[in-house]
């Protein structure tokens, strides 16, 4: 029987001055041209895993938000359960990469992280029906959205509280299929204790509704990331603090926090 070729897990890398685009495999990542988006060939040179500094994977054109997507997280913050998506938006330029630091503001009070599975579509739409939604996206990835939990309450608006510099950790990588399966897992760890855990299942609403809702306003373009909101157990980061999302199949994204 022929052996199942294992899912291509797409990054851009820093070595030895140079950044690359990479494929990682379980302890090398080998250097790939061109990029998921427009197809890519490997070149016969890879690097072991732990001399590498892994940047963002791409640039998002846009990131949309889901707010309030699992019931625990909804809850834990006193919220209601909306009765459609609850779509917002970040700002691009507040993206780092994995090991980059977060730059926890002294002013802004409060700031949580909030573990997240990053949908990275592939193909422009409008009007895209539940059932075809799958069509649309490239792959899969980890944000973390980062929040000033305080302004975010007292703004109304979120744009401030989601947009500040450094406050969209995005990677290490994308793993390119179109399903994530339900059962995999996405926890993040505070310090090294386990602060988030939940399944994909557990969305309120689903990722091919959250595409199909989208779509209905705005064109999805490729390169357009939607964060698909965070489970319960978000919390407030400090100065020192180690965090880091880990989804089964794509990954571990590690930033420390600092100001
Ligand atoms: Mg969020």
């Amino acid at each position: 029987m022929a052996k199942k070729e294992p899912l291509v897990r797409y990054c851009r890398f820093w070595v030895d001055g140079r950044t690359y685009s990479g494929k990682i495999r379980d302890n090398s990542v080998d250097i790939v041209e061109g990029d998921p988006f427009t197809g890519f060939s490997p070149i016969r040179l890879s690097y072991p895993i732990d001399r590498v500094k892994f940047l963002p994977p791409f640039m998002p054109k846009k990131i949309w938000c889901v707010g309030r997507n699992y019931l625990g997280h909804v809850k834990e913050l006193n919220n209601e359960v909306p009765k459609e998506p609850l779509i917002f938006m970040k700002s691009v330029s507040a993206i780092i990469g994995a090991n980059d630091f977060i730059r926890i503001p002294e002013w802004a009070g409060r700031i949580d992280y909030e573990g997240e599975l990053a949908v990275i579509i592939g193909k422009a739409g409008h009007n895209i029906k539940e059932e075809d939604a799958f069509d649309y996206v490239l792959g899969y990835s980890i944000m973390n959205d980062v929040t000033a939990r305080e302004l975010q309450n007292s703004d109304g608006q979120w744009t401030r509280a989601k947009s500040f510099d450094t406050f969209a950790p995005f990677g290490p990588a994308v793993l390119i299929t179109d399903k994530m399966p339900e059962e995999a897992v996405i926890s993040t760890t505070l310090n090294g204790k386990t602060v988030q855990e939940a399944s994909f299942s557990q969305m309120i609403f689903p990722i091919p509704r959250l595409i199909s809702h989208i779509s209905r306003f705005a064109t999805l373009e490729p390169g357009d990331v939607i964060a698909s909101g965070t489970p319960q157990g978000v919390g407030p980061m400090k100065v020192g603090d180690l965090v880091e999302v880990n989804i089964e199949g794509i990954g571990s994204l590690r930033n420390i926090c600092a100001n």
